[in-house]
């Protein structure tokens, strides 16, 4: 007899960081079946041992995304730009799923854990936050961004699922809440939208994607490689599209997302 969930549970975060350059050592792919050689999608499994694909659910009437981008830029039409850039790649992320995703405007909001509280829980302007951050600036800081070897990364981007039995006692699971946090002291590395070189829409095509469900790949052809690169375009190639498919309508309705997760 498994005991069943009388309310969802906050089952995890992932959180991936990136960093610019021209090499790095290559992380391992996950050999997971759900995984190809140039997409890692992630599977939870239920205490019946069901599989259910790590994702959000695709039929809410809205996936609302909100964007901090106080530090994205000096001038008010550099940020402008940067609010373009990232509702550019949130739309190429729902041409690829099928995931509607909605602009919910600006915020002031910095996704970040409080003491007893996680950032899933604290999130109010929209189910997925997208902030420039300031590390060295207490009111502009966040801590789910750590500070590695070789200094804080380029950004990171993150998810909170949740799990549920439905009245037939069936497991469900979603995400329901997102966050990407950008570091605007890197801000000068990227350039503006969606060319060639070190992009600010590639590192966006790479955050959301790990907002979806999407982790690193070993491929450097891909956006999920876990170091961006300089290269000739800033679009989702062959393994990103095919992870994408796997994390979007074509998977189908989850069932009771809409209790578990409410809607902001
Ligand atoms: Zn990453």
């Amino acid at each position: 007899m498994v005991s069943r969930a009388l309310r969802p549970i906050a089952l995890m975060v992932i959180a991936a960081a990136i960093t610019v350059g021209m090499s790095a050592p290559l992380t391992a792919n996950n050999s997971a079946d759900a995984s190809g050689d140039g997409f890692d999608v992630g599977n939870w499994s239920d205490p019946d041992d069901k599989d259910h694909r790590i994702r959000w659910n695709p039929c809410q009437p809205a996936v609302t995304f909100a964007v901090n981008a106080k530090l994205a830029g000096g001038t008010a039409s550099a940020r402008d730009a940067a609010v373009a850039d990232t509702r550019a790649a949130f739309k190429r992320v729902s041409n690829r799923t099928g995931i509607p995703f909605s602009f919910a405007g600006r915020t002031a909001e910095i996704p970040t854990n409080g003491k007893d509280q996680s950032w899933s829980d604290r999130q109010k302007s929209a189910e997925i936050v997208v902030a420039w951050v300031n590390q060295s600036r207490a009111k502009f800081r966040t801590n789910l961004m750590s500070d590695g070897d070789g200094g804080y990364p380029s950004g990171v981007g993150g998810w909170m699922m949740r799990a549920w039995t439905n009245s037939d006692g069936n497991w469900q699971a979603a995400i329901g809440r997102g966050f990407v946090v950008l570091n605007a002291a890197h801000n000068s590395t990227y350039k503006a939208g969606f060319g060639s070189g070190v992009t600010r829409g590639a590192l966006l095509l790479h955050e959301i994607g790990h907002v979806v469900g999407l982790g690193h790949v070993g491929s450097t052809a891909e956006i999920m490689y876990p170091t961006m690169l300089d290269r000739q375009y800033s679009r989702y190639k062959t393994g990103d599209r095919a992870g994408l498919s796997r994390v979007g309508k074509s998977l189908g309705c989850i069932s009771g997302a809409s209790d578990a997760w409410p809607q902001i």
